[in-house]
């Protein structure tokens, strides 16, 4: 008889969680996974996925609007919003079973239940006990809204997903990755947008070339930006609107808020302080560079250990911990060059250092940029512009940073990162011949530092 039921219990069937799960199963572990509500976690069901067909959604609007420059004549554009949620829904509901065939298709046990640890070695489950070798707590994160009078009239992006009806007016706060995805989606959609933050620069821990394009862009798009502006309470009034007040005496009244203030480490109520686990001050599971808890049998990965909370990270973790643990090949996955997009409108694609932080580092710079309406902008007369920016260490002219706003960022700049990943220098790109006409062969053209 085996010492434990499993060799891997998971707890949290999210991006990580499952891909430990199934790369162990794979390697031969016998492997259990505990989820309370939907599998693929929070990127599948209420994150990544259907941000972006949102996205793809929303941007319709100007396309239809970009096209008559091009000779089309669309016509009259309506959305029809319950067809795109229930559509959307639909697609969700189909990768769920991906992820339940990925798992099942490995031997992984599903127990679909609230998990609890009841000890280093043993969890419970709809009332029922499991041991296990090693226990992974993937939990993810959980949207936060601050303490205020009437925070219970707002929504998180949890909720945003399944509107019943979409609202005319609309007030998204902060100035983060969510948020500005959500005003640009909720802006194509054709509701009146507000995106409230209390600082001075969207995206304020990227470089600061990318936030100010964005503020300059959103405006333009329709969306009316309020920086520097803090919500003290909010009302619901008789009509069912909600009313707004401003920590400067400003009012709005719209029909829906939107609070994209950030997320926290799901740590509560599942046993971790009982059985010993240390968490941060923020909440985070404290975890080494093996994804090992303050208790040896414990591991956590994912949003639930803080730091960048991005689902391909995640991903590499899990990767890493089944190595770690069933391949007798310890890894960790490295926080330096972690190409990221916002999916906000224009888009924004990075990876490496921001300029600010390789000053900070001590760096001597050399900065490129290069900022242009792109082709296609020529014949739509859309205003918007793209802008890409190399960050170049002066002494080993090696990139430290690639940035860039503009349709397609993302995809750009994911090529790119395998360069920076490669450790390549400035003469690099500059031997690299561009791809004519596109966009992304700026990168490989910019040849006059600018500072
Ligand atoms: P972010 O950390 O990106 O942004 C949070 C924002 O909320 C900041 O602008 C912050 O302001 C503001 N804020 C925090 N606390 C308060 C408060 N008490 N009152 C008012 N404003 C406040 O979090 P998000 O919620 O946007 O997203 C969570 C994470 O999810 C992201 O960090 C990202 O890792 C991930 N994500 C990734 C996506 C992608 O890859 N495309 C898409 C969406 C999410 P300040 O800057 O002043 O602190």
């Amino acid at each position: 008889m085996p010492e434990f039921d499993y060799d891997l219990f998971v707890i949290g069937a999210g991006s990580g969680g499952v891909r430990c799960a199934r790369m162990s199963a794979a390697a031969g572990a016998r492997v259990a996974i505990a989820e309370e509500r939907y599998l693929g976690g929070t990127c599948v069901n209420v994150g990544c996925v259907p941000k972006k067909l949102f996205v793809y959604a929303a941007h319709y609007h100007e396309d239809f609007a970009d096209a008559a420059g091009f000779g089309w004549d669309v016509g009259i554009s309506r959305l029809d919003w319950a067809r795109l949620r229930d559509n959307k829904t639909r697609e969700i509901t189909r990768l769920n079973g991906v992820y339940r065939n990925l798992l099942e298709g490995r031997g992984v046990r599903i127990l679909e239940g609230r998990a609890r640890l009841l000890d280093a070695h043993t969890v419970e489950v709809l009332g029922e006990r499991h041991t296990a070798r090693h226990i992974l707590i993937a939990t993810g994160a959980w949207p936060f809204v601050p303490e205020f009078p009437g925070r219970e009239h707002v929504v998180t992006s949890n909720e945003m997903f399944d509107l019943e009806t979409l609202p005319r007016r609309a007030v998204v706060v902060g100035g983060g990755y969510i948020a500005v995805e959500f005003a640009g989606i909720l802006n194509g959609l054709g509701v009146r947008t507000t995106l409230a933050y209390r600082g001075s620069q969207l995206l304020r821990y990227f470089d600061g070339d990318l936030g100010r394009a964005l503020a300059l862009e959103m405006p333009q798009k329709g969306v009316c930006l309020r920086l520097e502006s803090e919500i003290v309470r909010i009302e619901k009034l008789s009509d069912g609107s909600l009313e707004l007040h401003f920590v400067d005496g400003g009012i709005e009244q719209t029909d829906l808020v939107l609070y994209a203030t950030g997320r926290r480490p799901c740590t509560g109520h599942i046993g971790l302080e009982e059985c010993g686990v240390r968490l941060s001050d923020t909440g985070a599971i404290e975890v080494d560079a093996h994804y090992q808890s303050s208790v040896p049998s414990i591991h956590a990965i994912g949003d639930v250990i803080g730091g960048p909370e991005l689902t391909p990270l995640a991903l590499a973790q899990g990767m890493a911990l089944c190595s770690t643990l069933f391949q007798e090949l310890p890894k960790t996955v490295s926080l330096e060059n972690i190409p990221t997009a916002v999916f906000s409108q224009p888009s924004i694609g990075t990876v490496g250092l921001s300029e600010e932080t390789a000053r900070e580092r001590g760096a001597r710079v050399q900065i490129y940029k290069s900022g242009f309406r792109a082709m296609k902008n020529t014949l739509s007369g859309n205003p918007e512009r793209t802008l890409m920016k190399l960050v170049v260490d002066a002494d080993t002219d090696r990139v430290l940073g690639v940035h860039m706003i503009g349709p397609d960022a993302g995809e750009i700049v994911q090529g790119l990162a395998v360069a920076l990943q490669a450790g390549a220098t400035k003469a690099v790109f500059d031997a690299t011949l561009g791809i004519h006409p596109t966009a992304a062969e700026e990168f490989v053209t910019m040849r006059e530092p600018v500072s």
